[in-house]
């Protein structure tokens, strides 16, 4: 089977669920190699990849790989390309992981897909583009194919691999030395998950009304375990931080469950959650188009919705 490279996205030595995804994905189209870049690297991250199905494991631990950004991440793939011929690199469709797919093709004289949301045979992907409205089938025609995998569209199976780990000697280039990471501050998080990564998101929109009662809304995602998102009127009012903005210019997510509350549902918002698989909206006004794409509606003053949806979850756990 071909060898499939996949990108380990990992925070304090710890891999993320999207690198258990990509495995997952890898798995059905050849064999998983995974792709450690930077430090962190420990046993209990070799026992999440083989347990995900990495045969191998490829080990660039050096602080170099992750002190200048991008560029020598992009570097060490298009090295694996070279020496290894994998049929594919895949990655998470993150910002930072889009920018290495971009680099790494322009150096392997290939093609990238981003914003992939399912991989068929012969590496067909199925893709959301133009900002979400049109679904397509595309694939790679020249080169080793590259693609970027959007969180959350894949779910996680366990199937153990060898998890053999191979060290790779990298030379970053001086170009790729171009601007060095002085600082890292760690963001101050809740307990809430990560808005892309997250299973169930509660967003709020213009019809929250207000900063204070954004409480409503982050009671009805913590009764959940949810993250909370926010539509740019809410953000642009200054009612929830930007990081938190969903859509065409904030983040794209792709929950199990996405609760629109307050929310018209507009084409900029629609870009980035409408591959969400359950979308439920709460809306006073019948008309909103939010509900040409919602699998389930509320009519109703979200001030009155959303707190019984949370007493009724509540009640149940
Ligand atoms: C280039 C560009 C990029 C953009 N990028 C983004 C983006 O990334 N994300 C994004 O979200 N938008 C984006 N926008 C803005 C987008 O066009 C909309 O203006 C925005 O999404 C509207 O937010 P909203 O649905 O919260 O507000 P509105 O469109 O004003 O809708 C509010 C809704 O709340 C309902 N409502 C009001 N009160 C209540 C109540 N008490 N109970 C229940 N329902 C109530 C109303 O019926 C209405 O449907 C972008 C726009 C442009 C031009």
């Amino acid at each position: 089977m071909s060898e499939i490279l996949v990108l380990v996205e990992h925070v304090e030595g710890q891999v993320k669920k999207v690198t258990l995804e990509l495995l997952t994905l890898a798995r059905k189209l050849g064999t998983p190699s995974a792709v450690w870049a930077g430090p962190g690297y420990s046993p209990d991250a070799k026992a999440r990849l083989a347990e995900y199905g990495a045969e191998k494991i490829y080990l660039a631990d050096s602080a170099d790989i992750s002190d200048y950004v991008v560029a020598p991440k992009a570097e060490l793939l298009a090295q694996l390309v070279s020496e290894k011929s994998p049929a594919a690199v895949l990655v998470a469709a993150t910002a930072e992981a889009k920018e290495i797919a971009g680099r790494l093709a322009i150096k392997i004289d290939s093609g990238v897909l981003t914003d992939v949301v399912g991989l068929q045979d012969g590496l067909v992907a199925d893709q959301s583009i133009f900002g979400g409205g049109v679904n397509v089938q595309s694939r790679v025609t020249k080169g080793t194919p590259i693609v970027a995998v959007r969180p959350n569209s894949t779910p996680v199976e366990a199937a153990a691999g060898a998890g053999a780990e191979e060290q790779v000697s990298v030379t970053v280039s001086a170009a790729a030395k171009g601007a060095k990471v002085v600082d890292r501050v760690k963001e101050e998080k809740g307990a809430r998950p990560e808005l892309t990564e997250a299973a169930i998101v509660v967003s709020g929109g213009r019809g929250v009304g207000s900063a204070e009662n954004f409480s409503i809304i982050e009671k009805l995602a913590d009764s959940l375990g949810a993250a909370v998102g926010a539509s740019r009127a809410a953000t642009d009012a200054g009612w929830y931080p930007h990081q938190f903005q969903v859509g065409q210019t904030g983040k794209t997510v792709s929950p199990q469950l996405y609760i629109a509350a307050g929310i018209s549902g507009a084409i900029q918002h629609r870009a980035g959650m409408q591959t969400a698989k359950t979308i439920i909206a709460i809306n006073k006004d019948p008309e909103a188009p939010i509900f040409e794409l919602a699998d389930f509606g509320v009519v109703g003053d979200l001030h009155q919705v959303v707190p019984q949806l949370t007493d009724e979850v509540v009640k149940r756990k």
